[in-house]
């Protein structure tokens, strides 16, 4: 039974081929499935023979179409976060007494450039940083809304071939019909203290009142903050990217790998 088990795992797996998460440190590994189907369905019943643990993680995928049409669109990187970004200067003199949250990073970002084994094009630090690949922040310059600051090593002080991307323009808060995130918010400011949900997509839906889609620069941020914030420790939690469809056309162009996009709904 466990060896009929054992076997049914590894044929469904191979066949499914595709695994998602990079976790160099931690033997983890996710496969997609579609819902519902029947190799979904008997992948479960030959891990509960096992009695093999697993989680499931539920997301919906968009067409290009339904990406590209999109007034504005909420990427997420599919990877797991990398380095450890440490002294940096920060302009708390803005930041939330509470949580932190809008801090003001001040000089660039630093990190143990060796420790970094990225590849395709951009990976993200545990608290919410983006790092681009010179290629593909060369190809990013062009967009509005978006700074892109070279990362800086941290024992040497070298300039690494990694670019931080900020954004400079805040986004309104959301609306309350927005799903896929959990966290109420910080008690003070309202920005700290949310969270992705991984039990749905992250569905993000901004009041057309509030939000002038054509006045918003092709990048921007959101007004949550996302993740945990240590404000003793000078670690803050960031905000969203979004993007308009021409950032995300960019990177595709520049092969930019384990990205995923969410359309953004302004009504
Ligand atoms: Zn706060």
């Amino acid at each position: 039974m466990r060896d009929r088990s054992l076997k049914e795992v590894r044929r469904i797996l191979s066949a499914a081929g595709r695994e998602q998460a990079e976790t160099p440190d931690f033997p983890l590994y996710s496969f997609d499935f579609v819902d519902g189907s029947a190799e979904l369905e008997a992948l479960r019943a030959a891990l509960r023979d096992l009695g093999i643990e697993w989680s499931e993680q539920f997301d919906h995928r968009y067409t290009d179409r339904e990406i590209l049409q999109a007034p504005l669109v909420l990427p997420i990187l599919r990877r797991a976060p990398q380095g450890d970004p440490r002294f940096l200067d920060f302009d708390v003199s803005v930041a939330c007494p509470r949580c932190g949250a809008g801090a003001r990073q001040v000089g660039p970002i630093r990190f143990k450039g060796y420790e970094i084994r990225a590849k395709g094009g951009a990976f993200p630090m545990a608290n919410g940083y983006w790092l681009f690949s010179e290629t593909v922040a060369e190809s990013l310059a062009r967009f509005s809304g978006i700074e892109l600051r070279q990362a800086e090593d941290l024992r040497s002080r070298q300039l690494l071939p990694w670019f931080q991307a900020i954004a400079t323009h805040e986004l309104p808060p959301m609306h309350p019909d927005s799903t896929g995130f959990t966290g109420f918010g910080c008690p003070r400011c309202a920005r700290g203290g949310y969270f992705h949900r991984s039990e749905e997509p992250p569905m993000i839906v901004y009041d057309g009142a509030a939000v002038d889609v054509a006045g918003v620069p092709d990048v921007s941020a959101t007004f949550e903050h996302l993740g945990w914030s240590r404000p003793e420790d000078l670690f803050f939690a960031q905000p969203s990217l979004i993007f308009k469809s021409r950032v995300v056309k960019a990177l595709r162009e520049a092969k930019v790998r384990l990205l995923q996009f969410y359309p953004v709904t302004v009504r």
